[in-house]
């Protein structure tokens, strides 16, 4: 456990539940724990570890509940055939990716993700893996980057058929291996689920052995749901059901799974997903570039669906996508007025009940309880920033601002934007460069 941190007088911008701007207020972090907060006066004896937050806002730690760190290795990469649809999109690009990766791409590829996270105030990341020619040992390998990055993820390997019957059956393997390492180490700050990739990849056997298994080792599932209309026709064509439908009838679904997308689900479906009490994740940067279409989020809240936000590796900066999720339902919706609650709420309500779930723990406030996970951003608000408009200034300024320091269960990850002494960014991107050299000549 790191040594007992205060951070000094900074004004507190809690999101989750009731939003409060307070200011003047020291926060203290104790064995990973918030445990006290009060104006700086109160803490006049307090003899340890200080970082000062004056001039600074101080918010909960982001969460990022969808992303894909071997995306990394994607970033001007130029061999990709253009895609006319989804399906090319997966056949062109990504599917290629991850049959070039090692075992050492997947944890450089973490590991230059993490770092950036860290530079965007995101602390708690759920990350969705595929290295088809590198199955057994990839988790690890990605823990590893975890680790040493000190950020909090929850990983999972993304078992599909479309490498065949072998690569599948590793694919189970991995995670249960993995899912039973997570269970005996540190619950609080590396975590799994069981990892499938899409239904339409899906075979009816493999669910079955998927589901089996996961029942076994009471783990939930993170899946891919709907992102495209290819998967809903997929599931016409072999079951005769709608995606959710046949996620549902294999056990796939429930409190502790996450439905990736869902941007083309039915009402019927939308109210599986309430009664199964599955967390969806909506990725919107994702879905406009990959032009599949702008899920529902405002119908899936009326609903009831517990609804969090995610990347899909587009960004590490949830703000820049919280924006893009708001201008989305405003096109969508034709409404420049629509989802503005719904959608703020994803971001720190929904994700901070879909941490809660996976870690056990409580997220998205700064009050006494909470994870010590706080990002600090160089903001000073131009115009009054108080409780009642502080997701206005989220949205329009915090979202345009830098963060100064990121911390995860008191340890300081981050200060005055320089990362910590343990994490050399130049030399992981220097490595990685080289690693995706060569990647890109095996594509
Ligand atoms: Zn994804």
């Amino acid at each position: 456990m790191p040594r007992p941190l205060l951070i000094e007088n900074g004004t507190l911008l809690s999101p989750g539940g009731e939003v409060s701007v307070r200011r003047g207020q020291s926060v203290l972090i104790e064995d990973g724990l918030i445990t006290r907060v009060a104006p700086r006066s109160r803490f006049a004896r307090y003899t340890g570890q200080r970082l000062d937050a004056a001039g600074k806002v101080v918010v909960p730690g982001h969460i990022n509940a969808h992303t894909h760190f071997y995306s990394t290795f994607a970033r001007g990469l130029t061999r990709a055939k253009p895609a006319r649809d989804f399906t090319g999109v997966l056949r062109h690009l990504w599917w290629r990716l991850d049959s070039a990766l090692t075992a050492e791409d997947c944890y450089l590829s973490a590991l230059v993700a993490l770092l950036d996270a860290i530079r965007h105030g995101t602390t708690t990341l759920i990350d969705h893996h595929a290295s088809p020619r590198a199955v057994g040992g990839s988790l690890d390998a990605i823990a590893r980057a975890v680790e040493e990055s000190g950020l909090r993820a929850c990983l999972c390997y993304e078992v599909s058929d479309r490498n065949g019957a072998a690569i599948a059956r590793e694919g189970l393997a991995e995670n249960v291996r993995f899912i039973r390492r997570c269970q005996g180490g540190d619950v609080t700050r590396l975590q799994a689920l069981f990892g499938l990739h899409a239904s339409f990849t899906l075979s009816d056997a493999t669910l079955t052995a998927a589901t089996s298994l996961g029942h076994e080792l009471q783990t939930g599932f993170h899946i891919h749901v709907a992102e495209a209309q290819s998967d809903q026709k997929a599931a016409r064509r072999t079951s005769r059901m709608r995606v959710v439908e046949r996620l549902v009838r294999f056990g796939i679904l429930g409190e502790r799974s996450i439905a990736a997308h869902c941007t083309h689900v039915s009402p019927r479906e939308m109210d599986l997903l309430a009664e199964t009490g599955t967390a969806v994740v909506h990725n919107p940067q994702s879905n406009l570039n990959n032009a599949v279409g702008i899920a529902n989020v405002l119908e899936l809240k009326r609903r009831g669906v517990l609804v969090g936000l995610g990347t899909d590796a587009m960004t590490n900066n949830l703000l820049e996508e919280v924006r893009v999720a708001l201008w989305a339902q405003h096109l969508a919706r034709r409404n420049p007025s629509a989802g503005f609650a719904e959608i703020t709420g994803a971001l720190f309500s929904g994700n901070a009940e879909i941490a809660g779930r996976i870690f056990g723990l409580r997220f998205g406030e700064i009050r006494a309880g909470c994870v010590g996970d706080v990002a600090i951003y160089d903001y000073d608000p131009p115009t009054p920033f108080e409780s009642g408009n502080a997701l206005g200034h989220v949205v329009f300024g915090l979202s345009q601002a830098t963060v100064d320091s990121t911390i995860v269960g008191g340890r300081v990850l981050m200060r005055n934007r320089r990362l910590a002494r343990d994490l050399d960014e130049a030399r992981v991107n220097a490595r990685a460069r080289e690693h995706a050299k060569t990647l890109w000549q095996r594509f």
